[in-house]
């Protein structure tokens, strides 16, 4: 590209945020910034954005009638033409993009992401993706170093079959400066979910796979009924879309019960392990 201008191109505004201050493009009423047309304005160009323009009827500023209604053409088409923020620059990200697809693309990588907390069955907070690891962290004080399989016991005060919903999760492990957590689920169709949430972006779930092992009362303990693998899940995607796209172990009310389900000791039991596949060339 060679376009050899002479003159500022807005889209090459870095400070996106700096730029609107100092012109002061921003709304008096709800005072957010003015990034898409119409603009309208009073007869003395006091500035509204168009979702406070419907309910004035006179200019926040000077007071003037507002009607008949008038806008401002040529700074709407500034404004349009402007790098849009990021979505999360209310979390504090000041990256801002001319292109929508960078734009996109940007959010979903941002570090200012939000994500819903992994363990939404007793916490319902939202998180900035840079910060997750110190929230799980802070919901495990027991985290294993990943050496070996791990056992994990879950015992149940009352008969969680004739519950709605379960939901509850055992285990943390750690493993390059990321957590990994078992989330079981029962969802309302009786079906009950397995898999591993890591606390990473999911280009790099490819790198990691979890194992589930069941090993059934009265066999022998190193012959699992059940194992299971697969890429650990990232934290970016929803239970819904976990179960909706197959990515987890799904079993029906009644596999569990019969064949995990520990009556006498009115548990269930399985192992898990966290292994990172090296990739191979050639
Ligand atoms: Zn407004
Ligand atoms: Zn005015
Ligand atoms: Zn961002
Ligand atoms: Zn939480």
């Amino acid at each position: 590209m060679s376009l050899n201008k002479s003159y500022l191109d807005v889209k090459d505004v870095k400070d996106v945020k700096g730029f609107q201050e100092t012109y002061r493009l921003e709304c008096p009423v709800c005072l957010d910034p003015l990034t898409k047309s119409p603009i309208f304005q009073c007869y003395n160009g006091h500035l509204y954005c168009s979702d406070c323009e419907p309910k004035l009827f006179y200019c926040a500023e000077c007071r003037v009638d507002l009607r008949p209604k008038s806008k401002n053409l040529a700074l709407a088409r500034l404004v349009e033409a402007l790098p849009k923020s990021c979505k999360f620059a209310k979390h504090g990200c000041n990256v801002a993009e001319a292109v929508a697809k960078k734009k996109i693309d940007h959010e979903k990588q941002c570090p200012y992401r939000t994500v819903t907390c992994p363990y939404q069955f007793f916490c319902k907070q939202e998180v900035t993706f840079k910060d997750v690891n110190i929230h799980v962290q802070g919901h495990n004080p027991e985290i294993s170093s990943n050496e070996s399989k791990k056992r994990v016991v879950k015992k149940l005060e009352e008969n969680y079959f004739n519950w709605k919903k379960v939901n509850w999760h055992s285990s943390c492990i750690q493993l390059d400066d990321m957590f990994f957590s078992d989330i079981v689920y029962r969802d309302e169709s009786k079906t009950w979910h397995f898999w591993f949430y890591m606390t990473g972006s999911e280009e790099k779930t490819k790198d990691y796979f979890y194992t589930i092992e069941f090993r059934a009362v009265g066999m022998p303990s190193n012959a699992p009924i059940l194992a299971y693998r697969n890429h650990v899940v990232s934290i970016d995607v929803p239970y819904e879309e976990v179960i909706n796209s197959g990515n987890c172990l799904s079993l029906a009310d009644s596999v569990v019960k019969k064949q995990l389900w520990n009556e006498e000791k009115k548990n269930f039991e399985f192992w898990v392990q966290i292994e990172k596949m090296e990739e191979v060339d050639k």
